[in-house]
């Protein structure tokens, strides 16, 4: 895969930071100043936001060649029978261990190595089949799948594929494939959402040839059990035209050098078996060859990380959904309540089609953006994060609406079932599980300014500096002209009324010709906010949020129609219902779509943020009166 990489790093940050608080500007400057700024091809979300519904991008579905098929079926296949044999995942989850056997068994099937190339003694699979990988293991054990993800889709191995010198592969992918752990060491306990806070520091030694390392790091997954880190540390602040700058830097540091400690596992309401710890680094000596990508790219390179590593958490998400939709369907045909089976009661009925069609459109946006990478040089930015956050909130979801088809049988543990001779069905587990996706790897909210972010900066980097006034007049004038030009254009092109047409099934081109519209209509509604609040725009969270979800589910309505279309004209035991999943996906998001609309005009959200407000000051305490005061110790 080429990644083709620039980033706003030497460029003017694009973004009116006058008025931000010190702590906010700094953090803002830092992010903007590692984002990747250039790629071969559009994409397919990008352009929704600037009103294109690019149907070329979408059709046809990208469909897996036989080779690769074939490759990703033997070793799903290999994976089967090791979890089978060795993963029990509610022992795994009563235990909080997995097995060694297991993790051996996973190592010695290259499971630790997937997406490292052969020539390092890896798999070498592609995306897409370690994407189906990720779906099978979220299928069966949420602990297993996270200790192969993050070893893997955050840990060492995809930084080093993306940014790695020979050398480093050399010494290190041949390790990591053999089934060495790996782990990715950002958050601190000050650190979470924000980088620029970070403390842990890495200073130069006098001869440069090395760093001393010192800080410590919180909730590192995978950092009790493993032999590599990466590692995020602040290093020197570089002058950029005058002003220091802070840097962030990735090292590549080992468990075995003097100065790393693991101080203690912590331990979650879920992914009980996670080897995740606080691991301090005490007066550590890294080479200065174990940077990775540069000095001062530590960000960047964690960003570029993330956009690849986000898929791998959608396609586990994948995975639980469809074991879910296994379970729901199930007890849905054997349960009888009031004279039949409850899955003819219309409102369990509905419960089961809302778990299928959505399980249908996670996949179709993971196989999609997987493809994509596959492909290279596309810019996925904008899809993987919004896999990430459409497809942990929608698990969220049909793992909910399981919990409520099984009911009393859905909040009882499976050891407890198991017990009075019932089936061991884990949805409790599954809850408790499934919580974390929508905070690790991005939370939800930090994923709604990333794509907000992402949408919007078409218009910053054509109109950036109309609407910062620290801009220099002649730049100011400049853009002005730019902007007046471009959007003479554009500006009346999304008042289009002439309907796009579509050549798929006769079902599904209504939606498609519907999502096509609503891309102009959002791309307006953007556009005349960003006109109304200019460079406030950034605080409106709830509003671009709005933008961001329709954004969001415009992509998913595409990829589900195109993969549904694709399968239909495939035939063959997929085609038998996949239009009906993707006509009933596609009225949900619909509805969705246009309540956001409806709620972005409505002028509530400024009411909420004030009463937001008013209870954080404590000014609506006596709410509390009548609840324990307990202390929290
Ligand atoms: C089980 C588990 C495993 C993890 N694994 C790793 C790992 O392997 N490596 C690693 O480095 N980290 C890891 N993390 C850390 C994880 O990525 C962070 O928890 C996450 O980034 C959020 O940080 P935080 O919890 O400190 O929340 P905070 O950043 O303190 O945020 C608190 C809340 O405020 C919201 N928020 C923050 N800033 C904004 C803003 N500007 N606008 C709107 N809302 C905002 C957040 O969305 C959140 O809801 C893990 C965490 C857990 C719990």
């Amino acid at each position: 895969m080429s990644t083709q990489v620039q980033t706003t790093e030497e460029k003017e940050i694009q973004i009116d930071t006058s008025k931000m608080s010190e702590g906010k500007r700094q953090a803002l400057e830092v992010t903007e100043a590692a984002r990747e700024a250039a790629w071969d091809h559009p994409s397919f979300s990008l352009e929704l936001f600037q009103g294109r519904f690019r149907s070329d991008l979408m059709f046809p579905y990208p469909v897996q060649n036989a080779d690769d098929a074939k490759k990703g079926d033997e070793f799903i296949a290999v994976l089967e029978k090791i979890l089978a044999a060795e993963v029990d995942p509610d022992e795994i989850d009563r235990t909080g261990e997995i097995p060694q056997a297991a993790i051996d068994a996973l190592a010695r099937a290259g499971a630790f190595g997937i997406k490292i190339p052969k020539e390092y003694g890896g798999l070498g699979l592609s995306q897409l089949n370690y994407s189906r990988a990720a779906m099978f293991l979220g299928s069966h054990c949420a602990n297993t799948a996270a200790l192969l993800s993050a070893h893997q889709s955050i840990g060492v191995p995809q930084p080093l594929k993306l940014f790695g010198t020979e050398d480093q592969k050399r010494r290190y992918f041949p390790r990591l494939a053999r089934g060495e752990i790996s782990a990715f060491a950002l958050t601190e306990s000050e650190v979470g959402s924000d980088p620029a806070k970070m403390t842990t520091h890495a200073e130069p030694t006098p001869d440069g040839e090395h760093f001393i390392l010192n800080g410590e790091k919180l909730w590192c997954t995978n950092g009790t059990k493993a032999g590599l880190y990466v590692v995020m540390a602040s290093t020197p602040p570089k002058l950029v035209r005058g002003k220091p700058r802070p840097q962030i830097t990735a090292f590549i540091v080992e468990r075995d050098w003097p100065g790393v400690e693991v101080v203690t596992r912590c331990h979650f309401m879920g992914l009980r078996a996670l080897y995740n710890g606080v691991i301090r680094f005490t007066n550590v000596k890294v080479p200065r060859k174990n940077i990775i990508l540069d000095e001062g790219k530590g960000l960047r390179v964690a960003l570029t990380t993330l956009n690849t590593g986000r898929l791998t958490l959608p396609a586990a998400c994948s995975g639980a959904s469809k074991v879910c939709l296994r379970i729901a369907r199930e007890f849905a045909a054997e349960r009888i309540q009031w004279g039949s089976n409850i899955g003819k009661h219309e409102a369990i009925a509905h419960k089961v089609a809302f778990i299928a069609s959505h399980t249908f459109a996670q996949e179709a946006m993971s196989f999609y953006s997987a493809a994509l990478v596959d492909r290279g040089g596309a810019d996925i930015r904008l899809e993987a994060a919004m896999c990430k956050m459409f497809c942990s909130e929608v698990t969220w979801k049909i793992i909910n609406e399981t919990l409520q088809i099984r009911s009393g049988r859905g909040y009882e543990t499976a050891q407890s079932l198991r017990a009075r001779g019932e089936k061991g069905v884990p949805v409790e587990r599954f809850v408790r599980d499934a919580r974390i996706n929508l905070i690790f790897e991005g939370t939800s909210e930090i994923m709604r300014l990333f794509i907000a972010r992402e949408a919007l900066d078409p218009h910053l980097s054509l109109a950036g500096d109309l609407l910062n006034p620290k801009a220099p007049p002649g730049k100011r004038l400049a853009a002005a002209l730019r902007a007046g030009l471009h959007y003479a254009g554009w500006y009346p092109g999304l008042w289009n009324p002439i309907p796009q047409s579509f050549k798929v099934h006769r079902k599904l081109a209504p939606h498609l010709a519907f999502a096509s519209k609503a891309a102009r209509k959002l791309a307006r509604r953007l556009f005349h906010a960003m006109n109304r609040y200019q460079a406030s725009l950034e605080k409106r969270q709830a509003l671009l949020g709005r933008f961001v979800e329709i954004g969001t589910e415009l992509f998913a309505i595409a990829a589900t129609c195109s993969r549904a279309d694709s399968l239909a004209a495939a035939g063959g035991a997929s085609a038998g219902g996949a239009i009906e999943l993707a006509d009933h996906f596609c009225w949900e998001a619909r509805r969705r779509i246009e309540e956001n609309f409806v709620a972005a005009r409505k002028q509530h959200d400024r009411a909420a943020y004030q009463l937001g407000q008013t209870a954080t000051a404590g000014q609506l305490a006596w709410l509390e009166q009548g609840a324990a005061q307990f202390p929290f110790r």
